[in-house]
């Protein structure tokens, strides 16, 4: 394919340019989101890059969006990385949970949902994750039972819920139907973060950040109607938002400032450090893999714009982001000492909270198996839970440990 801009995507381009130039005075800076003035100044940027055209590019015109493909999108992530202003704050709303409300929602809740969230009046959360069940998602053990007049009463433990603690709603995997095999008995569910029953707590990280969540549901009551997609066919709806969280995170590397330039100028500040062959062959390697992945990047961009559904190697695009990223951080270090990671560093935040990536959006391992076996071709890994009612699975784990 064409690397270069078309005419249309250079216009497009200018057009974005022109946008930030005239309104990044009105940008908030990039702080933590650990009080109400930072996280409100950040909704209210996100709609103004709304009201832009910059969010919700590929959403459809008809829900709010620019009706744009993938490409516009990577335009717009790479020319608010070059801008220097913060994207939007509701990452996991507008790249997942809308796409999948577009995907699998009723009319109602896309005209209910759609239009706050993509504004940042209406923050979202992912609750799918619990203590046992995070690469085996479809183990969730939250249980969502069907009352007599048709509403649901939910119980169980989510955990890691990024942005729980403001979120307005949550999307959420739970297990409706024990006796069945595990991906057959889950269903998906919007639920209101402020419903009766829910408890919310922090969990602070290494960075100093407290942006994920533990979230606990004592008989919480949801509306009938708050079901995503079918009762039981949450697995679908969970798979749609997997695909797209991989592919939110592998092409958003650049507005992220993960980017080869930006790791060879800090470098470059280091006489010293410019000479040293070891530290020239280290950043020379992780420039070429974060050149490969620009390359993998068109190769899906490519097959997205023919209509295609991003496969597996969405899953290598993440791997590959958060490696480079994670090896230039060590290498920082070691040039910049210390200093890298001083409270006003701009690579502190960059080296202690991108370890976690490793496991956001499915654990490194994991996506290396996906690609294993579904782009290598590799044997699959044994799977002693196929067709194994959810019910029975843990007499299976017993017998495992007896043996
Ligand atoms: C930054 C960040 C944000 C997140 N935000 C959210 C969120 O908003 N909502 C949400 O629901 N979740 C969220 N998560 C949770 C995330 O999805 C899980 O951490 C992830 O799925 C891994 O699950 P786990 O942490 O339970 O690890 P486990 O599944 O317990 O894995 C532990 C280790 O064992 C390895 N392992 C497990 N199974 C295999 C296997 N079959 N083969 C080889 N190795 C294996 C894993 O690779 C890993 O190294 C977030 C996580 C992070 C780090």
């Amino acid at each position: 394919m064409d690397l270069n801009d078309t005419p249309e995507q250079a216009q497009f381009r200018a057009q974005v340019r022109a946008w930030l130039e005239e309104h990044k005075s009105e940008a908030p800076g990039r702080e933590r989101l650990d009080n109400d003035d930072a996280i409100n100044a950040r909704r209210r940027w996100q709609g103004k890059l709304a009201e832009g055209g910059l969010a919700g590019v590929t959403w459809p015109k008809e829900f709010g969006g620019q009706g744009l493909g993938p490409i516009e999108q990577v335009i717009v992530n790479q020319e608010i990385g070059a801008a220097g202003v913060p994207g939007i704050l509701d990452v996991i709303g507008l790249g997942m949970m809308g796409p999948a409300l577009i995907a699998h929602g009723t009319d109602e809740q896309k005209s209910r949902y759609l239009g706050p969230l993509l504004h940042g009046d209406e923050v979202w959360c992912q609750l799918f994750s619990e203590p046992a069940a995070g690469s085996d998602l479809a183990a969730v053990q939250t249980r969502a039972v069907q009352q007599d007049d048709g509403t649901w009463k939910l119980s169980g433990q989510k955990v890691w819920t990024t942005y729980a603690q403001f979120a307005s709603f949550g999307m959420l995997l739970a297990r409706t139907d024990a006796d069945v095999p595990k991906h057959k008995g889950l269903t998906m569910f919007v639920v209101p973060m402020d419903a009766e029953g829910i408890t919310v707590r922090g969990l602070r990280q290494i960075s100093g950040e407290a942006e994920f969540n533990e979230v606990f549901f004592d008989d919480v009551t949801l509306d009938a109607d708050a079901v995503v997609g079918s009762v039981g066919g949450g697995w679908g709806t969970a798979l749609t938002v997997l695909m797209f969280e991989r592919l939110t995170i592998g092409l958003g590397g650049e507005s992220f400032g993960y980017n080869a330039d930006r790791f060879t100028q800090a470098i470059a500040q280091d006489a010293h450090a410019t000479k040293d062959p070891d530290v020239r062959q280290r950043l020379g390697e992780i420039n070429t893999e974060l050149l490969a992945l620009r390359f993998q990047s068109y190769r899906v961009l490519s097959a997205l714009s023919q209509g295609a559904i991003p496969g597996p190697e969405a899953g290598l695009a993440k791997v590959t982001t958060v490696k480079g990223a994670i090896d230039a951080g060590e290498l920082i270090a070691d040039v910049l000492g210390p200093d890298a990671l001083a409270e006003d560093s701009e690579w502190a935040y960059m080296i202690s909270f991108l370890p976690g990536l490793k496991s956001a959006g499915g654990t490194e391992e994991i996506l290396r198996n996906t690609i294993g076996e579904r782009v290598l071709g590799l044997p699959p890994e044994p799977r002693l839970d196929k067709g194994v009612p959810f019910s029975e699975l843990r007499s299976i784990e017993k017998q495992g440990a007896a043996a």
